[in-house]
């Protein structure tokens, strides 16, 4: 028999004194990490096979249970760290791509964390949001170069469609199938409660949720999954998917043990087989050809639609989005290489991308420069932490962001980082029964509205101290933000100036 150089990650520690053996435990686990000795009427537990997701734990009546990080250690150095090695030993016994979940977990400069943001004091006052109206409400779409007039001289209305946010916040594409049924079901209502956007992911749109339709962003992705006029006429505004932070420069690859029933009818694709993204979209080789898409899909919802083009922070990511401006698409979605993910390589998702402050900071300048920022609204996503994220996002030259990591907390995800397994313990990255139902829908959307309304009161403390009352006044206001510990080169790319000067 081949020996297993792969230790356990984790340990799981039972007090013996407080366990009662009821064996909740067991039967939370869909990893099957606990078994019941019947003969000794005790529960013995596999630390192999935890990957510390705290379900167990959270439920164990008598907080019997803790899950730490075990420290048994490799004979590490400076350049062989102990997950460097484990990886070697993986891809040696499997001879395949490592696979990963959520967002690059590597020590890269977090910028958000770098900026610090100013507030009033003596002249220039401070506004009370208590006291005083606060507007947060924004509007995502191409803005109207000039007025108009009719013959009467009457304003004639000259706007394109747009998106109407209460809050300058949406939840990131999630597909059906990457995430449960009750998952896509908390997102769909809270964006209805909260007067935002959810956004379906390359999937479909699971046809009970199409009553949702005016709060959804119906995707459209390399797959095509789902994809059909009904689908996108049901949503509020189409986007097309040309790349995710997470794997820039690579398609997706939902395994066929997940396409399982209404996951496969509204996927379009049979149950069982694998749905396989391509890389590129095979149509598109050039804005022209992006071009081409942007209005086809106008074309089809007779130009009622604002169309978003999601792209991935790259190196040249402003110059990209500048032609991305020019396509006739309405909204610019930029995805940071912190961006979360169901699956992808790993190597892909930890090598790849750039961090969305540099791509945000580049992008805003650049189609200033050219003249045509106001041609497009930019949305960002990647890893916004806090509604502090959110308000250093904007002040960079975001119109609004995507949440996709932070909603799926606020569900309850514990980032144990499995989501690829398929056996997700909070019935959010699952498709099994079982474990879907452990995912309450109205509770879910009641701690997503929780969540976006403590953000939503938070920005305007933030917007209040800094003496401004509307999001409006902050987008691309880098006045208010200083850096801190950053170099020239860096300032110099997100165009704001040191702390102290
Ligand atoms: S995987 Fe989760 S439920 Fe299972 S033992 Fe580990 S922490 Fe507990
Ligand atoms: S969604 Fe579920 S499987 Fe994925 S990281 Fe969160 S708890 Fe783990």
């Amino acid at each position: 028999m081949p020996i297993n150089f792969l230790y356990p990650e984790y340990e799981i520690i039972r007090d013996t004194n407080k366990c009662i053996a009821c064996r909740v435990c067991q039967r939370q686990c869909a990893n099957e990490a606990h078994t019941f000795d019947e003969e000794a009427g005790i529960v013995l537990s596999d630390s192999a096979k935890c990957v510390n997701c705290h379900r167990c734990v959270s439920l164990c009546p008598t907080r019997a249970l803790k899950i730490v990080k075990t420290d048994h250690t490799f004979r590490e150095n400076g350049n062989w760290d102990s997950n460097a090695i484990t990886e070697i030993y993986k891809q040696a016994e499997s001879g395949g791509v490592l696979l990963s979940s959520m967002g690059n977990p590597k020590d890269f400069p977090v910028y958000f964390n770098k900026i610090l943001i100013n507030a009033s004091q003596v002249t220039n006052p401070s506004i009370d949001p208590l006291r005083e109206p606060m507007e947060t409400k924004v509007t995502l779409g191409a803005k109207p170069s000039r007025i108009e007039r009719d013959e009467n001289g009457d304003i004639v209305d000259n706007r394109t469609p747009s998106l109407t946010l209460s809050t300058p916040v949406m939840f990131s594409a999630m597909s059906y199938g990457s995430i449960s049924y009750n998952a896509h079901k908390s997102l769909a209502l809270a964006a209805k409660e909260l007067g935002i956007y959810y956004n379906t992911g390359e999937g479909g749109l699971h046809e009970d949720f199409y009553e949702y339709g005016a709060n959804t962003i119906v995707q459209v992705a390399s797959g095509r999954f789902g994809v059909h006029k009904d689908f996108l006429s049901a949503g509020a505004a189409i986007e097309i998917k040309m790349g995710q932070g997470a794997k820039p420069g690579i398609g997706g690859h939902l395994p066929g043990e997940k396409i399982v029933g209404d996951v496969a009818k509204t996927r379009m694709i049979p149950e069982g087989s694998d749905a396989i993204s391509p890389a590129p979209h095979h149509d598109i080789y050039s804005i022209e050809d992006l071009r081409q898409l942007v209005f086809s899909l106008k074309e089809a919802t007779n130009y009622q639609k604002p169309v978003i083009v999601k792209i991935a922070a790259v190196h040249n990511v402003a110059a990209i989005a500048s032609g991305v401006a020019r396509s006739g698409a309405d909204i610019i979605a930029i995805d940071g290489f912190r961006g979360g993910t169901g699956a992808a390589p790993t190597r892909i998702r930890d090598n790849v991308g750039i961090p969305i402050e540099l791509a945000l900071a580049s992008v805003d300048e650049r189609l200033r420069q050219e003249g045509i920022r106001d041609n497009v609204s930019i949305v960002v996503g990647g890893s916004i932490h806090s509604s502090a994220d959110m308000v250093k996002a904007i002040a960079l030259g975001a119109d609004a962001v995507y949440i996709g990591t932070a909603a799926l907390l606020a569900l309850g995800c514990h980032l144990c980082r499995s989501c690829q397994g398929g056996r997700c313990n909070w019935g959010i990255a699952t498709q099994r029964p079982d474990l879907v139902k452990r995912l309450n829908p109205e509770i879910g959307k009641n701690r997503l509205v929780n969540l976006v309304n403590a953000w939503t009161h938070e920005i305007k403390e933030m917007m209040g101290g800094m003496g401004i009352n509307s999001i409006e006044a902050l987008r691309g206001n880098r006045l208010m933000l200083r850096g801190v510990g950053l170099t020239e080169k860096e300032l110099a790319i997100l165009g704001i100036k040191h702390a102290g000067e």
